[in-house]
């Protein structure tokens, strides 16, 4: 009886919160959004177009960051420009902020979502693959986001962090793309604490997403992780809703997050043992 009503409660908790969300709040505002080539990051960047928002975008592809902003300008953005180059490359993710400086002198959101690509299998020692991965997935965040803060200060604005359930829970054979999400969380939610011991009217909101049908996530888990995936234009507005609200955290989708993390406080094994459960082991072998 504990855990429904507790999930009732939370439920109930996170739908009236974001009640409070008007599309307007986004309006002519200046947002970055990180990876917004494909996936998540480009269905933000269309809902935030139909907002009527300012939108830079970043990816490594120029072809498909050319399509993304003609597609923004038709749904009705502000503005929408991009900037390639690969975030492993520090001195880019600091470039990206400068070209918004440069072009609008402001920021309102920074949205941190790109993510390098890793293999899903068992962990092959492979230090070199781990720091690299780190460099592109959480040094660049940390990068950004320094270079950021200064206009984010002088606008009361919002920094948005996309991680993951592999961010918060061990997953199998993602383990150096989960060492950099649980990397954002000890940055991110650190300072966070500082922004309020200093008055530092900036939000931090990290993101935990389950699965979701994005074309790169749907090609690496290929039929070996077994649980449903949820919407990905969905999840872009409930990361934006959050955002723009200013919550700590956003759990997309519940049920595939939120729950799991509450039964892991009573029960981490048994939520260990559900997690490698959703493996099929016998199409690993056959990839
Ligand atoms: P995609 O693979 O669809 O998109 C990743 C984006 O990052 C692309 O725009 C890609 O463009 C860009 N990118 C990749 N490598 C680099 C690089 N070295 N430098 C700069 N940009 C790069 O990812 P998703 O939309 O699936 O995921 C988005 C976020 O959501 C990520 O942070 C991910 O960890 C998180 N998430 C996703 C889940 C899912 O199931 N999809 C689950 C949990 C969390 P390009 O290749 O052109 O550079």
């Amino acid at each position: 009886l504990l855990i429904p009503s507790v999930a009732l409660v939370l439920a109930v908790c996170f739908y009236s919160r974001k009640e409070d969300f008007k599309p307007e709040m986004l309006k002519g505002k200046y947002v970055i959004v990180t990876g917004a080539s494909t996936g998540i990051g480009e269905q933000m960047a269309y809902h935030l177009a139909r907002m009527g928002s300012h939108i830079l975008i970043t990816a490594r592809t120029e072809a498909k960051l050319q399509k993304v902003v003609s597609r923004c300008l038709e749904l009705g953005a502000a503005s929408a420009r991009y900037v390639n180059g690969s975030m492993e490359d520090i001195i880019f993710a600091q470039l990206v902020v400068k070209k918004a400086e440069e072009l609008w002198g402001n920021l309102d959101m920074l949205i941190l979502n790109h993510v390098g690509s890793s293999y899903f299998k068992f962990f092959d020692s492979d230090v070199g693959h781990v720091q690299k991965l780190l460099n592109i997935n959480f040094l660049s965040y940390v990068s950004m986001t320094v270079a950021a803060l200064p206009m984010l200060k002088k606008s009361g604005g919002s920094i948005v962090v996309v991680s993951s359930m592999a961010g918060k829970v061990g997953f199998p054979f993602t383990v150096p793309y989960s060492a950099t999400k649980f990397a954002l969380d000890g940055f991110f939610s650190s300072l966070r604490q500082e922004f309020v011991m200093q008055n530092t009217n900036v939000s931090i909101t990290l993101c935990i997403l389950g699965l979701i049908d994005t074309e790169s996530a749907m090609k690496a888990i290929s039929g070996v992780f077994t649980s449903p995936a949820a919407p990905k234009e969905e999840c872009a507005l409930e990361i934006i809703k959050g955002g723009a609200l200013r919550q700590r955290e956003v759990y997309y989708e519940y049920t595939s997050t939120k729950i799991p993390l509450l039964i892991r406080e009573w029960a981490p094994d048994l939520l260990d043992y559900l997690i490698r459960r959703s493996y099929n082991m016998e199409k690993l072998k056959e990839d």
